[in-house]
């Protein structure tokens, strides 16, 4: 007879509050035989409040590939594991999309448990279009590729999502500025469930200057939630010609860098040089 497979949890940890662990996540990672934890000493904490006993073990973006073999021999043989990591939904600008494809590829069941995800939670405070959003998790951490996949997503009508870190949040709200117009809507989401939780809904160089102005501000993790592009800003036209006429302008003088974006993308030559 065949042995039954071992179902591969993904679990949804507190992006901060501990009391945000469900009862569904609690239970499983009490009864599962191993966790699979991005960073072992950060999640020991939070498995202890669980009471999970479960064998913990690191899969993170190093040696996922090797991990998601061995979790799946485990799976095989009829243990139950369970997927975390640091904080949040697992996945979502974290690793554990190749151990759930091999999971699910040698035959066995993965289940989610839902619960906190940094984006969502900024998201439901908002206050901005929420019907429609795209998420694009870390900007690069290169001033030149941040500026230039800004640039591609100025004409983005959808509500945008992005996660930052303390290290780059000035940069990051600079380049904000710069590309999307010092008045677009925004939310600065910091430190959700915690202590320090800010939420700033203003225009953008608003939330700059309150930034620049209190260094506080520029601690802990942010989640940057920016309203989607509106009238000429949204012609995607428009926004592809100044993308390439961005870096045209590198090398050619500003003239002759406009007339050729504006023959490259249809967009009006005279709106690319002004
Ligand atoms: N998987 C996580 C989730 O579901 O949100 C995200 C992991 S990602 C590596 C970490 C980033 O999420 C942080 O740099 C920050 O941008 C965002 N983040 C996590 N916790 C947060 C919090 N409590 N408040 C604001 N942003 C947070």
């Amino acid at each position: 007879m065949e042995r039954k497979r071992g179902k591969l949890f993904i679990v949804a940890t507190p992006i901060g509050n501990l009391d945000d662990l469900s009862p569904r996540a609690r239970e499983v990672l009490r009864t599962v035989a191993l966790v699979a934890a991005e960073d072992t000493r950060h999640s020991a904490p939070l498995l202890a409040h669980a009471g999970s006993r479960a064998r913990a073990f690191a899969l993170h973006e190093h040696n996922e590939r090797e991990q998601a073999e061995r979790v799946v021999e485990r799976l095989l043989d009829g243990d139950d594991v369970a997927l975390v990591s640091d904080a949040g939904t697992p996945l979502v600008s974290d690793p554990g999309y190749r151990l759930v494809r091999a999971a699910r590829e040698a035959g066995c069941e993965v289940s989610p448990v839902p619960g906190p995800c940094a984006a969502i939670a900024a998201l439901s405070v908002a206050g901005l279009a929420s019907d429609r959003f795209v998420f694009e998790g870390f900007l690069p951490a290169k001033a030149a590729a941040r500026r230039e996949r800004l640039v591609a997503l100025a004409a983005e009508a959808r509500t945008l999502i992005f996660y930052e870190s303390s290290h780059r949040i000035v940069e990051a709200l600079a380049d904000l500025v710069a590309v999307f117009g010092a008045a677009r809507a925004a939310v600065l989401a910091r430190e959700l469930t915690k202590l320090f939780e800010t939420v700033i809904a203003a225009p953008l160089a608003d939330i700059q200057a309150r930034v620049l102005a209190d260094p506080d501000q520029q601690r802990g993790e942010f989640v940057l939630v920016v309203a989607g592009a509106e009238g000429e800003a949204a012609d995607a036209t428009l926004a592809e010609g100044r993308r390439v006429f961005a870096l045209l302008r590198e090398e050619l003088p500003p003239a002759r860098a406009a007339k050729l974006a504006a023959a490259i993308t249809g967009a009006p030559r005279k709106a690319l040089y002004e």
